[in-house]
């Protein structure tokens, strides 16, 4: 079988998730497909994972009710283990990056990290990755039993399947973890998260000043219900958190539409970003890199073209 460890945050399924079910669905691996759910009160998590999984397996427990590496290593090994899986799918967040070693050296796997494409080549397991600055996109591949991260954004989220999977409780016997998160505060924003949002709009150097980015970056994405981005140049001049960095040193976004606002294009930029569905730049350089990249694009001042943009988004 295929296993894929669900990503979910706060009772609901996260994008990742449906993500790395349509790298499964792509990879031409054989077996079902299925959805292993960690953590407490997830019985929404588990239904909504059925939608378009074949099978899913629910551990709903008190010691998984929050994340810790040695516990997820330890409770994805013993089912990849007992249901003889031959992939093991893992989202490449932060936390996936964490345990996912973990778990190909408890298998003694093979580790192919940061897919951005799979498919099959005979028996191998094949994977894409950036690699040099994002300048270059090498493949890899491992025969036999593979543990591979997912790179989040690079894949499109899956439609549920024609049937919904049947849900099955598991068994575990956890670790006590050596490690223990003793608090935790999380940045309140009324945004909807970069790697959720459908539409977002984002800033670089060409805005022109920290005050700038929110007359005319956040005053567009709050009109459209759109999230926030940054480049790194913004995030680097301290006018933006890194949280809202997008490219290559921050995160994969896939939304529908992405609106550049005096952004350059970097390659490091649009590796973060190239896959969106609808690339909509705004730069006064017509030579931008970004207009090679872009679905629409218009050449002029920022200054002068966002003001009549959140107008006419108001209405
Ligand atoms: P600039 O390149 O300075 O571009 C500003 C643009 O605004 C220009 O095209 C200009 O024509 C336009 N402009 C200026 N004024 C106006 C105006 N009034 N109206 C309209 N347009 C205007 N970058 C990222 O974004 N994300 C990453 O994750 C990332 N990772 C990196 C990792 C490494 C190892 C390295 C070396 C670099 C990385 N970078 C990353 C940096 C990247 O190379 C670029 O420097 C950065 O993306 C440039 O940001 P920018 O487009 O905001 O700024």
């Amino acid at each position: 079988m295929i296993l894929i460890v669900a990503e979910h945050t706060a009772g609901k399924l996260a994008k990742a998730t449906l993500e790395m079910v349509t790298a499964a669905r792509e990879s031409g691996r054989e077996g079902p497909i299925t959805l292993l759910v960690l953590g407490q009160n997830v019985a929404a998590v588990a239904t909504e994972s059925a939608a378009v999984a074949d099978q899913v397996l629910v551990a709903d427990l008190p010691g998984l009710a929050t994340y810790n590496a040695e516990v997820w290593a330890a409770a994805t090994t013993q089912i990849a283990q007992e249901g003889e899986a031959h992939t093991v799918i893992i989202g490449g967040s932060r936390s996936g990056r964490e345990y996912a070693p973990r778990v190909a050296v408890k298998l003694d796997a093979a580790y192919l990290e940061d897919a951005t494409k799979l498919s099959s080549n005979g028996a191998a397991l094949q994977a894409q990755r950036y690699t040099y600055l994002a300048r270059v996109t090498e493949t890899v591949e491992a025969d036999g039993l593979v543990v591979v991260t997912v790179k989040p954004g690079s894949f499109a989220p899956a439609a549920p399947a024609a049937a919904a999977g049947e849900q099955y409780d598991v068994e575990l016997s956890l670790p006590a973890p050596r490690v223990e998160v003793t608090g935790k505060s999380v940045e309140k924003s009324s945004r909807v998260a970069l790697t959720e949002a459908d539409v977002i709009v984002t800033g670089g150097r060409g805005v022109g000043s920290p005050e700038n980015f929110s007359r005319y970056v956040e005053a567009l994405a709050d009109n459209l219900g759109a999230g926030v981005g940054a480049t790194r140049a913004v995030v680097d001049a301290g006018w933006r958190p890194y949280a809202e960095q997008v490219g290559q040193t921050g995160k994969t976004v896939q939304p529908k539409a992405y609106i550049a606002l005096g952004v350059s294009g970097a390659v490091q930029h649009l590796s973060g970003m190239g896959k969106s569905k609808n690339i909509i730049a705004i730069n006064k350089d017509a030579e931008a890199p970004i207009f090679k990249v872009a679905d629409y694009g218009i050449v002029g001042d920022i200054n002068e073209i966002v003001p009549a943009l959140i107008e006419a988004s108001r209405k």
